[in-house]
């Protein structure tokens, strides 16, 4: 339902859209629009109150759903019932969280690996586009409760290295929202956007290479982006999904316990002691992020830092986003001094001696004056502002993690997408039938680098049927690859003498971790050398098969018209290659391949040449 208003100067019927901007965080969650008056992006948030949602989801014992602030202190009271960072879940396998398992402290249910996760709550089974849908619609709520208009569409941003699996999710989760997603922009690129960088589409604007520096309460991002005429391009991310302000709590935690004489017991049997304790810890962190010393008191403890020894103890963490960012720049083919500006998200980058070391990394004074929590959401409002129309149209493009391509004859990956592409794109080509009358035609759709789609993962099958009966090689069918603009691939395949025709949108099965998407480039290229050699086998048998195949056909056709001879040693040829494509040699097999070629090729011509002048006789000229 779209709010209808008059425009009093024209006297017309106008419809207001109110398309918002949602940061869908793994610790917190906002949402953000331009302000019709001044035109900047503001977090929305209610009078007195903070514009941050916790992700943070309470299911009482009714199954009634309670998200945000009010649902934290569940998490110590019922953390059975009570869920966080779901947004860990989105598109993954049990398989792909089984190693961090024991960070969840709500049950996921690990009796089929392979297919989505469920969190099961009482008798009730969550998935985690379920529990992302009521976050998203406690914004959307919250967000119409301000505005006082239904909210109905929505940009929603996701990290950069989210794949197609975890962005269809994502979508999805808006869907059940009640939200129309217009568009999922990636989180770096969207903060780019708040600070007003690629906002400039000027045809002579200078080319820009950004960091985006992201550390949050639980993951860190750091993502290279490249900006120019207002196209923005992902060059590479890189990160560490277990690292960020909890973290930095921890080390206050440690150090006190260690100051106080507190064993791991005590706090083991007093949750309630423990939970006081990361209370105070994140106080003191905070406070300290503008102040020299933090002292209090607790019980009968006395809980004290200061700044330096809070520096000291973080440092090492601090580190480890450096060692991430020197192979983001790697990735990228770049160095620091390539970079333009380096932009700060994510509530820890408050820390002087986060923005310190990161400026002093990249050579430069960082980028830190939008508030790091809402720069997000705010980034996602403009981009919302411009597909409403309100700003100039600006393309945000996106790269594809790994290569995109179709199974063809001996189980070979055909590529159609390389790796590395910009999406929006497409890409086609065409097949033909190995066989007379085939009707169908199994299309095997994978995601790899490896040369055989047995080591590359499967993303889909589509059946192309009802194809006209045709010899073998006539029907032409032309396979397409479509990514939009949030990643999502649609594949299609048509039969062009026909039209016949089929299509399908890819929302594989379980998502890839980026520890995936980084082994299989990995062993894409530990096994370079050993797949080309299989690639070429694989071609040579291929070609042999074929061969064998029309040699077949025509003798069949035509073996009235050979000589006993030209029989035998056609048949011996045959043998010989067929025995050949058993073994593992390539060369064995060309050299059969050319043999029985060199044979049949006299008898082929001669045969043809027949049929020829038997066609032209009594024919005048
Ligand atoms: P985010 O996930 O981006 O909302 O980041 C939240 C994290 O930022 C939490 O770990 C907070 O404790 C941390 N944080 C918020 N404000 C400060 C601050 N002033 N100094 C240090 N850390 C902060």
């Amino acid at each position: 339902m779209a709010r209808i208003s008059i425009n009093l100067s024209t006297g017309s019927l106008q419809k207001e859209e109110m398309i918002v901007g949602i940061d869908l965080g793994t610790t917190n969650s906002l949402v953000s629009i331009i302000h019709p008056d001044t035109k900047q992006p503001i977090a929305l948030k209610e009078h007195n109150s903070s514009s941050i949602v916790p992700s943070i989801i309470y299911f009482d014992e009714n199954n009634n759903v309670i998200v945000g602030e009010e649902a934290r202190k569940f998490l110590e009271l019922k953390p059975e019932r009570t869920i966080f960072s779901a947004k860990r879940l989105m598109g993954k396998s049990y398989r792909d969280i089984k190693e961090n398992a024991d960070f969840f402290s709500y049950k996921i249910i690990d009796d089929d690996t392979e297919s989505l996760v469920k969190v099961q709550i009482g008798n009730v089974f969550y998935s985690p586009i379920e529990l992302s849908s009521f976050i998203l619609k406690e914004l959307k709520n919250r967000a119409e409760h301000i505005l006082k208009t239904p909210v109905n569409k929505a940009v929603i941003t996701v990290p950069a290295y989210f794949n197609d699996a975890q962005r269809q999710a994502t979508r999805d989760a808006g869907k059940l929202a009640g939200l129309d997603v217009l568009r999922i922009v990636n989180e770096p690129t969207a903060a780019s956007l708040a600070y007003g960088i690629g906002l400039n589409t000027n045809a002579e604007s200078t080319p820009q290479t950004i960091a985006v520096y992201d550390l949050g309460g639980g993951t860190f991002d750091i993502s290279i982006l490249r900006i120019i005429n207002g196209i923005v391009d992902v060059l590479s991310t890189n990160g560490d999904t277990y690292l960020g302000g909890d973290d930095f709590d921890k080390v206050i935690i440690d150090f006190w316990k260690r100051e106080n004489n507190i064993s791991d017991d005590t706090l083991h049997q007093d949750k309630s002691l423990y939970q006081s304790i990361r209370l105070k810890a994140e106080e003191a962190k905070k406070y300290l992020s503008s102040n020299e010393s933090f002292e209090t008191n607790l019980n009968s403890f006395q809980l004290r830092i200061s700044k330096n020894e809070f520096d000291q103890l973080i440092e090492p963490l601090i580190e480890r986003t450096i060692t991430c960012s020197k192979n983001a720049l790697k990735d990228a083919k770049l160095t620091q001094n390539d970079i333009t500006t380096v932009v700060m998200v994510g509530g820890s980058t408050r820390i002087p001696l986060v923005k310190n070391r990161i400026g002093e990394f990249f050579n430069q004074i960082v980028n830190d004056s939008v508030n790091p929590d809402e720069v997000v959401a705010l980034g996602a409002a403009i981009q919302a502002d411009i597909l409403a129309g309100n700003n100039k149209e600006l393309l945000l493009l996106d790269i594809t993690p790994l290569s995109l391509g179709i199974e063809t004859a001996g189980g070979l990956m055909d590529v159609l997408i390389p790796r590395n592409s910009k999406v929006p794109t497409k890409a086609s080509r065409q097949y033909t039938t190995q066989v007379d009358g085939q009707s169908g035609m199994r299309i095997s759709v994978f995601q790899g680098e490896r040369d055989l789609v047995n080591d590359n993962r499967k993303l889909a099958t589509l059946n192309l049927t009802n194809i006209p009966g045709m010899p073998a090689g006539m029907p032409k069918v032309e396979v397409s690859f479509l990514i939009n603009a949030d990643g999502i691939l649609t594949v299609a395949a048509k039969e062009l003498r026909s039209g016949v025709e089929q299509q399908i949108e890819i929302k594989p099965q379980y998502g890839l971790t980026d520890e995936t998407v980084e082994k299989m480039l990995m062993d894409s290229i530990h096994h370079a050398k050993d797949d080309i050699a299989l690639r070429a086998l694989t071609e040579a048998r291929t070609e042999g098969e074929q061969l064998l195949k029309t040699t077949e056909k025509f003798l069949q056709k035509n073996s009235g018209a050979l000589s006993k001879v030209e029989l035998l040693d056609t048949a011996n040829a045959m043998q010989a290659l067929q025995l050949s494509i058993t073994m593992d040699d390539k060369n064995l097999i060309q050299q059969k391949i050319e043999a029985l070629n060199d044979l049949s090729r006299p008898y082929a011509e001669r045969i043809m040449d027949e049929a020829i002048s038997n066609a032209m006789k009594g024919k005048q000229i």
